[in-house]
């Protein structure tokens, strides 16, 4: 007999599982993958550590997020700082006076706003009320043309005019010259992969891959006191009032006998023709080096493809529009009868979290149901 039975082995089930057993709990984890650490999972290939279920850049404004998950790995200085090409054009991303300069040849931030102002007046808009007119209002007519409308519309498979306008607002507009991605106090991908990182939290707990709950749920169920459940929520109640829609990426992965593929860890393909929304290449998260500072002589890279997800493909990012939150609330409401389990993460919860933010519902979990 266990105290809790934790239902996958991505951040939210390590840390429940590891602060579970620091307080003197006994825990099995189960994950139907043949790997632990869920999205995060990473696998060293020619020396390089592939982010193998997508790229993975953790950042945060948390301290005490930062404070706990540094306990497990060292964090390197890593700045994601994405290139957008678009038919062979680079500019720099977020948007800012790089980009500006690229784009309209502007030099000075007056210059720059100046021009943005003059492109959001010509639209007409007043009220953005779509994707389409809040990027117009953010960055003017050029930068939506060549940098947000194509990528968009592969990334979400929908027209910009029928996305919510939110979407576009995480992305950063600066009139400094900072092409850092993310405004965030702390930065940083752990040295030896994000694998390593979970493998530390699950030091000493019993964990069992290749073993899917929903397929054996009488016997797991049996031998533990309660259950964390981490995995898709329509999945647990058998989809009986309908499936939840995700977006699913599709990951072509290559090994190059070169050093250097594309001189940066991503490249958004901005334009609709190409067919993937980004290439990522591994090595530029660690700086071209193995742990002990050499160079690695070959690379990895993975093209992206964006889907839409259907039963059997992987669930990747969860559609929070007005259908799929109503269904999920109406889910959520079945939680409640099920007194022997907590529903965590991103699929337990149907919430498009970050890492971080996944970190601070586990802790928070784990406040509520262990001390
Ligand atoms: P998961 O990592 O999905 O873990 C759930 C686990 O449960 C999986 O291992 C799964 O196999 C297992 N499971 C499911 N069903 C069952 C079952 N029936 N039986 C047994 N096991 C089961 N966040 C950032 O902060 N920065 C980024 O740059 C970033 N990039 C991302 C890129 C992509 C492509 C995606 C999809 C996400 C990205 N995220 C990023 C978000 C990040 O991946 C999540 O916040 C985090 O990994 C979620 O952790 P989790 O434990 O909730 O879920
Ligand atoms: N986006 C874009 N062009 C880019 C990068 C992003 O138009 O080169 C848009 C796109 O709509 C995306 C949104 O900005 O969904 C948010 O970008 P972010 O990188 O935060 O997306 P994530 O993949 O993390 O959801």
């Amino acid at each position: 007999m266990y105290d809790y039975l934790v239902v996958g082995s991505g951040l939210y089930g390590a840390i429940f599982a590891h602060e579970a057993k620091k307080s003197g709990k006994t825990v099995l984890v189960v994950d139907k993958r043949p790997n632990i650490a869920g999205n995060v999972y990473t696998e060293k290939i020619e020396g390089i550590n592939v982010h193998k279920y997508g790229a993975h850049i953790f950042h945060t404004n948390n301290k005490k997020v930062w404070n706990y998950v540094t306990q497990f790995a060292e964090f390197n200085r890593f700045t994601n700082s994405p290139v957008a090409n678009y038919k062979g054009e680079l500019y720099s991303l977020p948007f800012n006076m790089y980009t500006f300069n690229k784009m309209w040849s502007v030099v000075t931030p007056e210059e720059a706003a100046a021009k943005i102002e003059e492109q959001r007046k010509e639209a007409g808009i007043i009220e953005p009320e779509n994707l389409e007119e809040q990027a117009i209002s953010l960055v003017g007519r050029d930068i939506y043309k060549k940098l947000i409308k194509g990528y968009t519309e592969k990334q979400w498979g929908r027209d910009c005019k029928d996305l919510p306008s939110f979407i576009i607002k995480r992305l950063p507009v600066r009139l400094t010259f900072d092409n850092n991605y993310f405004n965030a106090l702390y930065q940083g991908i752990p040295v030896g992969g994000y694998t390593k990182l979970v493998a530390n939290l699950l030091e000493g707990i019993e964990v069992r891959l290749n073993t899917d709950y929903l397929e054996n749920k009488k016997e797991l169920d049996a031998i533990a006191d309660k259950v964390v459940y981490t995995g898709p929520i329509d999945a647990y109640f058998g989809y009986t009032l309908g499936t939840l829609e995700y977006r699913s990426v599709r990951f072509e992965t290559e090994t190059l006998d070169k050093p250097n593929f594309q001189g940066n860890a991503a490249v958004n393909y901005t334009d609709r023709e190409t067919p993937w929304t980004r290439i990522i290449e591994h090595k530029w998260f660690e700086f071209g080096k193995d742990e002990e500072g050499n160079d690695l002589p070959k690379t990895v890279i993975s093209r992206e493809f964006s889907s839409e997800w259907k039963p059997g493909d992987e669930p990747y990012y969860p559609v929070n529009d007005e259908k799929n939150s109503a269904l999920y609330g109406k889910y959520k409401e079945l939680t409640e009868k099920e007194e022997k389990v907590i529903f965590g993460g991103r699929l337990g919860e149907y919430k498009y979290y970050d890492m971080d933010q996944v970190i601070a519902a586990a802790l928070q979990c784990c406040d509520q149901e262990l001390h």
